[in-house]
């Protein structure tokens, strides 16, 4: 005799008991269940488990700030996880430190943060124009594609020129605007009256020389004192500075001294979306 488990024994049961008095022994029954107050597209939901989700309006999404999806950052970096999001296989998200995060993670635990609710991924959409994608990079994420995710599409060129209000990029940062147009804040700050300057000045104070941060080339040894800090220039390493509230001070701690090639490689990479801001 087979020991069935208890459900397919309740299931022979209740197939018996349709088939009584007719000669079927057949096991294919409609059953009528009848839910009061819930509809049948509820029912038929809550049974494939999208339990009602559905994308939330943008006016929702919009309530997740900065803070928000720094927080989610901070919870995953220290070894939080959010379980209801899969490891993303199309895009990264890079943080300031140049760690890759889900982006769907981030915006999904943001999102629970800024609504109290349980975020699934059925509640907002991920991709290049997205809110979600927005609002992280807003935050200071850059976001790149894996391979197999989309490339970033090229911006509206109205777009583009709208954000160079007040600036005059040359030929070669115009093609790493067109690319990228967010670093245009980056190089409206880099270029801030004195910063370079004071940036220099407060290194020196620190290492005695003048050196890259990245490659380590010391013009002074190939230069000269005189004309050292012509090939060392500033570079604003801290991403979420496009999104500084105005009249944010850039510190110190912001700036990184770069070599002049370093930095132009830094700057084409960020704009191709091919580098992790460091
Ligand atoms: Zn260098
Ligand atoms: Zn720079």
């Amino acid at each position: 005799m087979i020991a069935y488990p208890p459900s397919q024994r309740d299931f022979d049961e209740l197939v018996r008991a349709m088939n009584e008095g007719s000669s079927s022994h057949g096991a294919w029954r409609r059953l009528l269940i009848e839910t009061p107050g819930t509809s049948a597209v509820r029912v038929r939901e809550i049974i494939e488990r999208k339990g009602g989700i559905v994308r939330l309006p943008a006016s929702e999404l919009r309530k997740v700030t900065t803070a928000h999806i720094h927080n989610a950052v901070q919870k995953l970096l220290s070894g939080g996880d959010a379980p209801n999001f899969a490891p993303s296989r199309d895009y990264d998200a890079f943080t300031d430190a140049g760690l890759p995060l889900a982006p769907k993670k981030v915006f999904g635990l943001a999102l629970e943060e800024a609504l109290g609710i349980e975020a699934y991924p059925g509640h907002f959409s991920a991709g290049w124009g997205q809110i979600s994608f927005d609002l992280l990079e807003e935050a200071g994420l850059w976001i790149t594609p894996k391979k197999e995710g989309v490339a970033r599409p090229k911006p509206d060129p109205k777009k583009i020129e709208l954000g160079l209000t007040g600036f005059v990029p040359t030929e070669e940062e115009r093609s790493w605007i067109e690319g990228n147009p967010k670093i245009v804040s980056h190089l409206k700050r880099e270029r801030a009256p004195g910063l370079a300057r004071e940036k220099r000045a407060a290194f020196m104070a620190e290492h005695k020389r003048l050196f890259c941060e990245d490659c380590k080339f010391d013009p002074m040894e190939k230069y000269g004192p005189e004309a050292a800090a012509a090939c060392i220039e500033v570079h604003h390493h801290r991403t979420h500075v496009a999104n500084m509230e105005p009249g944010h001070k850039t510190s110190m701690e912001d700036l990184k001294c770069l070599c002049a090639n370093c930095h132009r490689v830094l700057h084409r990479k960020l704009a191709l979306g091919i580098a992790i801001p460091v």
